[in-house]
């Protein structure tokens, strides 16, 4: 029999999985399905006592991948070993320099092995001294935590813990569409509700005269940074001229609730036709005008679904640091001509319900969304396999061709994507090299 000395794989925790009770084979098998869809078809993902092996290991590419897996508590690269083979495997595997200091922590998975965590690890300890004479035990903070984890089969043996993504598995939660400004706090919102287990697709609404202007922007950009934790992510493009041309002739100190208010109203009907659960926005309580709790009560009014907005409680400087955590901070800050800007500067703080429905009686608003509606495109992003890259190098860029037509694939792929994509199998999947295009509504 082959030696498990060579088996060398990722050893995957999950934490609040654990707690779902009946519900936790589903979980485990989402997350399993989630990751097997990301790291693609070379890789075995298992599930053994509560943990999650991916065999073979994964190298730095593919474990940034993993690093991007909602669900995921950490995760460690980790040695199989026979379990009635710990007590000779293990001091092979575990290399100390001169006066190192160690301790060995074991857990027991596999309830019926021979001897309880106390007893592995006082014997291993005194194995890994006999192999290690200057090494020293130090159990409070050793330089060298020696993990043991007996599994059924096998037991895991490792040192190094990554901090995974945490939260629930994408697709456990139900379906959202993240109204998607492309500032700091919406692309936030996003990776927060697709954290708590939601699949989430982007709505943005643009101010350019065709949402081919998009291509090439930090929407784009923020959209495909995003698709990295959620490869099945779906950026919708809304146009904002039909909002403007309606509006433009009533008092512009109502234009940002109107604006809004018209948001909620578009984002719902979609919502409607597409299955989406709710709605999401990168709102803080009180942070500008629109975010005050009359307004957001007023907002809400127009909205015909549920409304979660996961920044509610979140200072500014604790969104900026999120935003730059999870690598979205940079695009966010670039400029960009955006419709908020484009309404009012100077915001009624406090309109009257009253006044904002007059307003919108005097427009024909059904034709205003129904013109909206029509011009909504949808641009996927489609994600790499990482078995596409060379280890060490970036992902190609996405490419920066949309249009609104009826889907078309452009085969505008830069030349590097290209040469990247031509690399893979057949089967695999992209990480965000090219976009297809088409109009929501045919
Ligand atoms: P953000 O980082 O989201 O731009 P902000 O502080 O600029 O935050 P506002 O401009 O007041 O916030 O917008 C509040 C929320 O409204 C945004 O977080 C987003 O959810 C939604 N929103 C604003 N503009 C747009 C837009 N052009 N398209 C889609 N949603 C938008
Ligand atoms: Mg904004």
């Amino acid at each position: 029999m082959r030696s498990r000395m060579q088996t060398q794989v990722h050893l995957v925790h999950y934490a609040e999985l654990a707690l779902k009770g009946r519900n936790r084979g589903y979980f485990e098998s989402l997350l399993i399905k989630n990751i097997k869809e990301k790291l693609g078809e070379d890789f075995k993902v298992s599930r053994a006592e509560g943990r999650i092996v991916i065999s073979p290991a994964l190298d730095p590419n593919q474990e940034e991948v993993l690093s991007k897996i909602f669900g995921v508590k950490n995760y460690s690269r980790a040695f199989l070993v026979e379990n009635d083979q710990l007590m000779e495997e293990v001091p092979k595997l575990v290399h100390m320099g001169e006066n190192t200091t160690f301790r060995v922590s074991a857990k027991r998975a596999y309830k019926d092995f021979p001897m309880n965590s106390i007893d592995i690890q006082r014997k291993l300890g005194e194995a890994l001294l006999a192999a290690n004479p200057s090494a020293k035990v130090d159990l409070r903070s050793p330089q060298l935590d020696v993990r043991i984890e007996v599994l059924k089969k096998y037991s895991a043996v490792y040192w190094e813990k990554k901090e995974g993504a945490g939260g629930l598995p994408v697709g456990s939660s139900g379906k959202v569409l993240v109204l998607f400004s492309g500032g700091i706090d919406s692309p936030v919102a996003a990776y927060l509700t697709m954290k708590r287990g939601c699949r989430v697709d982007l709505l943005h609404f643009h101010a350019f005269p065709t949402a081919e202007q998009v291509k090439g922007t930090k929407i784009t950009e923020l959209a495909s940074k995003l698709a990295e934790y959620e490869p099945r992510l779906r950026l919708l493009l809304a146009p904002y001229h039909y909002f403007y041309l309606y509006f433009l002739n009533y008092p512009d100190k109502y234009h940002l609730v109107l604006f809004r208010r018209f948001m909620m109203r578009v984002a719902s009907q979609l919502a409607d036709q597409n299955g989406y659960d709710a709605l999401a926005t990168g709102d803080s309580l009180s942070q500008v005008a629109s975010q005050l709790m009359q307004n957001l009560k007023l907002i809400d009014k127009s909205a015909n679904t549920l409304v979660i907005r996961p920044l509610i409680s979140y200072d500014k400087d604790e969104i900026i640091q999120k935003a730059k955590q999870i690598g979205t901070y940079e695009a966010s800050i670039k400029p960009y001509r955006d419709c908020c800007s484009m309404t009012s500067l100077h915001p009624s703080l406090k309109p009257l319900e009253s006044e904002i429905v007059a307003i919108e009686e005097k427009v024909n608003y059904k034709e205003i969304i129904s013109k909206t509606l029509d011009e909504v495109v949808e641009v996927e992003l489609r994600w790499r396999d990482p078995r596409g890259y060379p280890a060490g190098s970036d992902p190609a860029p996405m490419t920066r061709v949309l249009a609104a037509g009826p889907a078309r694939r452009y085969a505008h792929t830069p030349p590097e994507g290209k040469r990247a994509a031509n690399r893979l199998p057949p089967s695999a999947k992209g990480m965000v090299y090219c976009m297809l295009a088409r109009k929501l509504r045919p």
